[in-house]
């Protein structure tokens, strides 16, 4: 497995919010969690990115435990992030918020950029505007775009296709099917259950800190239960 958590717990003050999570992730991989709000979704990212503490349980990436690795170090490790409510700098231009994405990383980032402007031509069109004037969905698109200047071997989105408009959401799943094409490993996770399950290859399902269900994602589709708590068509 390129990312193992196991039976991870993680706690904010008093409050458990996770309670023992198991997930894997294997290399080249779209793995995404699913759950209702205040599952513990946000919290398994943060905690694999570095941003909370462990309370117990261990985290592998690459044969390594990286449970007491600092933040910064998981990035260059090859952890990248995008975070929820996408954190991009909105003072600075989208060709300056690019290049902070790589700013760990050693050797030529202009591949990189060309690339990231590949999948969002949108980026290249405003590269000198103010990263906070762009829209929700282009900050989004500048998000993804900066976690992957990274250059990340996986790549960690949490709710991607919040707050976008339909016809975006689809582009949005569309390019990280591409992301994932062209080789970095993916875990991504979402409300929108429904598309999550149709772009990944297995996915888990937490309740209240748990995970109650793992499978391959398809399988979940079809899934009595899932079909009735998370797509609406019980
Ligand atoms: P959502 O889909 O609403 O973002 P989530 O599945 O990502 O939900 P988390 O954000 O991981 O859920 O929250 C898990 C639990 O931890 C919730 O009960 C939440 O209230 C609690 N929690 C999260 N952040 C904090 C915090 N900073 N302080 C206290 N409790 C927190």
């Amino acid at each position: 497995m390129l990312l193992e958590i196991r039976d991870i717990h993680v706690h904010y003050g008093n409050i458990a919010a996770l309670k023992g999570v198991t997930v894997e992730v294997g290399e080249g991989e779209i793995v995404t969690l699913i759950g209702a709000n205040g599952a513990g979704k946000t919290t398994t990212l943060k905690t694999i990115s570095g941003l909370r503490p462990l309370t117990s349980g261990s985290i592998w990436f690459e044969g390594r435990d990286i449970s007491r690795m600092p933040g910064h170090k998981r990035l260059m490790a090859g952890i990248g992030q995008a975070p929820e409510g996408r954190g991009i700098f909105p003072g600075m231009s989208v060709l300056e918020n690019l290049y902070m994405g790589a700013y760990a990383r050693k050797g030529s980032v202009d591949k990189d950029l060309q690339e990231v402007f590949e999948l969002f031509p949108r980026l290249a069109e405003r590269r000198n505007q103010p990263g906070g004037t762009m829209s929700g969905g282009e900050q989004q698109m500048l998000a993804i775009g900066r976690a992957l200047m990274a250059r990340p071997r996986v790549l960690l989105l949490d709710e991607p296709s919040m707050g976008l408009a339909p016809m975006l959401i689809q582009q949005i799943f569309t390019i990280i099917e591409e992301i994932n094409r062209r080789g970095t490993t993916v875990l991504v996770v979402e409300q929108n259950a429904q598309q999550a399950l149709q772009l990944a290859h297995r996915a888990y399902v937490l309740e209240t800190g748990r995970v109650v269900k793992s499978a391959p994602a398809r399988e979940l589709l079809d899934d009595p239960e899932v079909r009735a708590a998370y797509l609406g068509t019980g």
